[in-house]
C-alpha cells in the first residue's frame, strides 16, 4: 500500500544534493500500486514524476506531490534468436540494466554506459552519448496517465524523439508515467564505434573479438576521467544542450568569430556549448557556492549551495555571457523546477 510523507527531504534524491523539501512524498515500487495511484493524486495540484533526480534541479521547496519512481524488474524475450528483446522497470537504475545486458553479451547498451538515473526518464530527454541515443534501441514504452488512470504504449515512432527532447518533455510533462520499456538488442557485433574517442581506441581491435563490456569499460574510464561524480561533488551532468544553428546564423556568427567548432549534423550544425561556455571566459569559474566543472565547462557543480536558486542565477549569468559574445541562447537541458 502506498503511503504519503509530508515535508520529505529531497536532498539525498537529487544529485545536486539540493536540500529542497516536498510537501507530499510517495515512493512507488509495486506495479500493483498504480491502481491507486490517480486517486491519491487527483487531491494534488501540482505533482512531480522523479526517477533519480540527476536531471533536475530544484530551486525552492516543491508545494505538491513528488512521486519518486522505483518500479523494478528486468525480463529478457526471444533469447534464442539474434535480436533479444530487453524489458525493463521504469524504476531500473539504468547502469544497472545496461551493466547485466553488457555482461549477458546482448549488444546495444554499451556506449550508454555510466548514465546516471533510472530507465523510465530514459526516454523523456532521449538519453544519449558516445554516437548513440535511446531513441536507436527502444522498440517501445508502457505508460501510465498518473490522472486518469489510462495506460497506453507508445511505439518508438511515437515518441517524438529528438536531440535530448521527447514527447513526454513537453506535453506528457508530469502527466505519463512511464512504467516500463522495451529495447530491441542483438548479440550480433554490430557496435558503433563512430564517436572520436572509441574509434582510436578500438582502431587495431578484432571488432570480431570485441564485447560489450570492454566497450562498457572503457566508456566508464572515460567518463570518470572527465565528469563530476555526483556523490561527491553535486551536479546533473550538462546542464545546457548544444545549441543546433541554422546554415545561415551559423555563417553569421562565423563572420562575426572566425573559426568556430561546429558538427554537421543533417541539415543544422551543432555547437558544443561546452566550447561556447570556455571561450566566454567561464570554464573552470568558481562564484561562490556554484561553479562550472573545471575539465566540464557544460557541468555546474554545487559546492554547498544554500539553495538551487544561486545555481539557476549563475546558470543565468552563463546564458547572458555566451548571448552577449555570440549572439546564442543556450537552453537548459536540466529540468528547473
Ligand atoms: C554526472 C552526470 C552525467 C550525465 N550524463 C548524461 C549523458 O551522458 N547523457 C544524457 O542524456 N544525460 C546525462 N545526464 C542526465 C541524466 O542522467 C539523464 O537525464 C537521466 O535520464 C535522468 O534520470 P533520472 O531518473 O535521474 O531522472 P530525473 O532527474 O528524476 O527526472 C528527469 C525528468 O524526467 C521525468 N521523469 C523521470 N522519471 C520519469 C518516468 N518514469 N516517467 C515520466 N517522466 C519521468 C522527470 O519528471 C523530469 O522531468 C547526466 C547526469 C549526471 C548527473
Amino acid at each position: 500500500m502506498i503511503q504519503i510523507e509530508e515535508n520529505k527531504s529531497l536532498k539525498e534524491l537529487n544529485s545536486f544534493g539540493i536540500d529542497a523539501k516536498a510537501s507530499a512524498f510517495l515512493f512507488l515500487e509495486e506495479f500493483a500500486d498504480l491502481v491507486s495511484l490517480p486517486e491519491i493524486v487527483s487531491s494534488f495540484g501540482a505533482v512531480q514524476i522523479m526517477g533519480e533526480g540527476s536531471n533536475i534541479l530544484f530551486t525552492g521547496d516543491y508545494d505538491g506531490l513528488v512521486i519518486l519512481n522505483r518500479l523494478g524488474g528486468i525480463e529478457f524475450e526471444n533469447v534464442e534468436g539474434d535480436n533479444v528483446i530487453v524489458h525493463a522497470g521504469g524504476g531500473v537504475n539504468w547502469d544497472d540494466l545496461v551493466n547485466v545486458c553488457c555482461d549477458k553479451g546482448y549488444n546495444g547498451l554499451e556506449n550508454l554506459s555510466l548514465i546516471p538515473g533510472t530507465v523510465g526518464a530514459a526516454p523523456v530527454q532521449n538519453i544519449g552519448a558516445y554516437g548513440v541515443e535511446l531513441k536507436d534501441i527502444m522498440i517501445s514504452c508502457d505508460t501510465l496517465n498518473i490522472r486518469t488512470g489510462e495506460s497506453r504504449q507508445f511505439l518508438n515512432i511515437e515518441c517524438e524523439f529528438g536531440y535530448r527532447n521527447s514527447i513526454f518533455k513537453r506535453k506528457y510533462k508530469n502527466e505519463l508515467l512511464i512504467t516500463s520499456v522495451k529495447f530491441k538488442l542483438t548479440k550480433e557485433k554490430s557496435f558503433i564505434l563512430s564517436y572520436r574517442e572509441l574509434q582510436e581506441k578500438f582502431q587495431h581491435t578484432d571488432k570480431e573479438e570485441l564485447t560489450a563490456s570492454e566497450i562498457r569499460d572503457f566508456v566508464k574510464s572515460v567518463r570518470e576521467s572527465k565528469l563530476p561524480n555526483p556523490e561527491e561533488i553535486g551536479n546533473a551532468g550538462s546542464f545546457f544542450k548544444n545549441p543546433e544553428l541554422t546554415k545561415s546564423k551559423l555563417g553569421r556568427v562565423q563572420k562575426k568569430h572566425g573559426k568556430l567548432t561546429f558538427f554537421k549534423i543533417g541539415d543544422k550544425y551543432k555547437i558544443p556549448a561546452a566550447w561556447l561556455i570556455e571561450q566566454s571566459g567561464l570554464k573552470g569559474v568558481r562564484e561562490g557556492n556554484t561553479g562550472t566543472y573545471i575539465n566540464q565547462p557544460l557541468v555546474i557543480v554545487n559546492y554547498g549551495v544554500e539553495s538551487g536558486k544561486e545555481i539557476q542565477a549563475f546558470s543565468k549569468k552563463i546564458q547572458n555571457k555566451v548571448y552577449e559574445k555570440f549572439g546564442i541562447m543556450l537552453e537548459t537541458e536540466v529540468n528547473i523546477i
